[in-house]
């Protein structure tokens, strides 16, 4: 089992990654090429761990001793004994590539070599190192600390080994996996944002209010939150990229992008984290 993890890309997705594995136990080196945001990212990982000792859902020896396995770093080769490296940088592929070169230094023999992303091909990432036997998809929900689920996403040369020790990492860090062949989208992506495309294609046509149709559809079929509201808090800009990404890879114009969505875009409506989307914030 990996004792010692390396995480590159302390945003949104590794500081939540980092979390869960420092309340496993683990220790942590989180990598950014960004000193402030490595700053940032530690705050929020205290703080979230704190909150949850607070509720009584974190044992406090966990939080204590998330101080001394947490280390932070701006280049993964600072790292030593590293098993397992989990990749969380920005969506680029170029910028991927790279660093899993990098992170093929890094890892020791026979250790994983694991990437969130949303969109790129595992098989292409795995191409760009000397082990493709070793990497594979590991693709946490946002936010990590409070979604269950990781998509394990098998590319073309991915070993079982390799996958069984992804599975109980994922497992140790609470989490319930699925496995996904390496399609765009994988199974959570290729279901969703359909359906939100498709909603933003209901409001472009006046089948109903933005109102409406989030209450048709959170009532009509029991989800927490309507579809509208889902894609301004995912972000309208995130949603169209992964309708691209789908539309292009599977080559159906089932999955053309609603144009409205991209005039959201255009307009430099994301949702939320921007104040406004179908919603004001
Ligand atoms: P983010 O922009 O919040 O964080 C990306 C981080 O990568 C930044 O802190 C940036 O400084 C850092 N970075 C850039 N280049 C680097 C380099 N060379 N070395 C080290 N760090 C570098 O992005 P995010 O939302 O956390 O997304 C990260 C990955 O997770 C992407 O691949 C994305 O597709 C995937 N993902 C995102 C979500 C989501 O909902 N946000 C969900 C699942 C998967």
């Amino acid at each position: 089992m990996a004792e010692h993890i390396v995480v590159v890309g302390a945003g949104q997705m590794g500081s939540g990654i980092a979390q869960v594995a420092l309340q496993a136990g683990l220790r942590v080196t989180l990598v950014d090429v960004s000193k402030e945001g490595l700053a940032k990212a530690a705050d929020r990982i205290k703080s979230g761990m704190k909150k949850l000792v607070e509720k009584g859902k974190l044992d406090e020896a966990l939080l204590k001793a998330a101080e001394a396995n947490l280390a932070t770093a701006t280049s993964a080769s600072e790292a030593k004994d590293v098993d397992f490296a989990i990749e969380a940088v920005t969506e680029n592929e170029d910028l991927k590539r790279r660093l899993f070169l990098e992170l093929d230094a890094v890892v020791k023999p026979g250790g994983v070599l694991a990437t969130n992303t949303s969109s790129i091909p595992i098989t292409r990432i795995a191409a760009s190192t000397k082990r493709p036997e070793s990497v594979i998809g590991m693709h946490f929900m946002n936010p990590v600390p409070v979604m269950k689920l990781v998509e394990l996403i098998r590319g073309a040369a991915t070993s079982e080994e390799t996958y069984q020790a992804t599975k109980a990492l994922a497992e140790k860090m609470g989490k319930t996996t699925v496995v996904s062949k390496d399609f765009p989208g994988f199974i959570v992506n290729r279901i969703l944002i359909p359906m939100l495309n498709e909603a933003c294609f209901t409001v472009m046509e006046g089948l109903g209010t933005v109102e409406d149709i989030d209450t048709a559809m959170k009532l009509g079929t029991n989800q927490p939150m309507g579809p509208l509201q889902l894609a301004d808090f995912i972000g309208l800009d995130t949603c169209l990229y992964i309708a691209e990404v789908l539309h292009k890879g599977l080559g159906d114009d089932k999955y053309r992008p609603c144009p409205l969505l991209r005039q959201y875009v255009d307009a430099g409506w994301f949702g939320k984290k921007s104040g406004r989307g179908f919603y004001k914030y």
